[in-house]
């Protein structure tokens, strides 16, 4: 495959690779290089650091199971909290919610914001939505400093390396946890499963030290651009209470017109295959 015309992102000893027409964006900002192709296959392709982030293609099943598996099992949410998310696709998903009347988005680089609000205009539409305010700093700084409180935390992170490496830490759980109203939720994209089990293993295992191991719940959903395409969120409930996400509490406002996300992949996701438990010690 002659270089120009693919872009491939090689992991470990493994690749993932998409022909392209165009390359939109190639820029080095303050915490990483950004790059943005018009690709064959997947429609635009944000990449920062070499590393898949968003495609037109399967952009709304990540941006969807980030989201609105906490909203279904908050009764009233007011306030929500964004951290990483520059692409704005789950700003998106939470402007859905009119009951919503705060959403505050924290990303560290203000050219992965304008990016994509230049070249992936669907996805970053809900930027623009008055209830949305868009802070460009550290989210580890923005919980440990704002005062603010929040029935949703949704964190949005690139991998742990670099800017994002303080997002897979305790003093930031620890933090987060500090930020949620009563009865809120927080929730983290925790890796691959299958192609980072060590990392999906650690990170559950500090979100359980800081929230109690039965206040955080795992699932499972593909998305095919990232790495062996099987991807994990991490729900916790901010509360000792169990989180029970079998039992949401309002499916009923559920927005209409999702692409993905439906009461029965709700359930679906949660229950995570036997390799996973065993990673979490759940199974012998
Ligand atoms: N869905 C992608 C994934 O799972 O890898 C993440 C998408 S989003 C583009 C990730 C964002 O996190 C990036 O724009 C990056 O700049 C931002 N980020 C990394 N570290 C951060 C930090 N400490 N505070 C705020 N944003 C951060």
């Amino acid at each position: 495959m002659s270089e120009q015309e693919w872009f491939t992102e090689i992991f470990g000893n493994s690749a993932f690779s998409v022909r392209y027409s165009k390359k939109l964006v190639d820029l080095q900002s303050d915490f990483q290089r950004i790059e943005i192709f018009e690709s064959v296959s997947m429609g635009r392709v944000l990449v920062l650091n070499g590393c898949f982030m968003v495609t037109d293609k399967d952009a709304f099943i990540y941006h969807e199971m980030l989201v609105h598996p906490a909203m279904a099992l908050l009764a009233s949410p007011g306030r929500a909290l964004v951290i990483g998310g520059g692409d704005g696709g789950a700003v998106t998903e939470l402007t859905k919610y009119p009951e919503l009347t705060t959403i505050i988005l924290c990303e560290i680089d203000g050219k992965v914001i304008d990016s994509c609000r230049e070249f992936f205009p669907d996805i970053s539409r809900g930027l623009d939505d008055p209830r949305v305010k868009v802070v460009v700093g550290d989210g580890a700084a923005f919980v440990r400093e704002s005062g603010e409180h929040f029935d949703l935390i949704v964190v949005d992170s690139t991998d742990p390396v670099g800017p994002a490496e303080v997002l897979f830490q305790e003093p930031f759980y620890e933090a987060v946890k500090q930020s949620l109203r009563p009865g809120g939720l927080a929730v983290f994209q925790t890796e691959s499963p299958l192609f980072m089990e060590d990392v999906f293993h650690s990170v559950t295992l500090n979100l359980g030290a800081v929230f109690g191991h039965r206040s955080v719940r795992p699932y499972l959903a593909t998305i095919p651009c990232y790495p062996g395409g099987l991807w994990s969120f991490t729900l916790c409930s901010g509360d000792s209470y169990p989180c029970d996400p079998a039992n949401p509490a309002s499916f009923g406002r559920l927005p209409v017109a999702l692409r993905y996300y439906t009461p029965d992949i709700h359930r679906a996701a949660f229950a995570l295959p036997a390799f996973a438990q065993r990673s979490l010690g759940q199974l012998p």
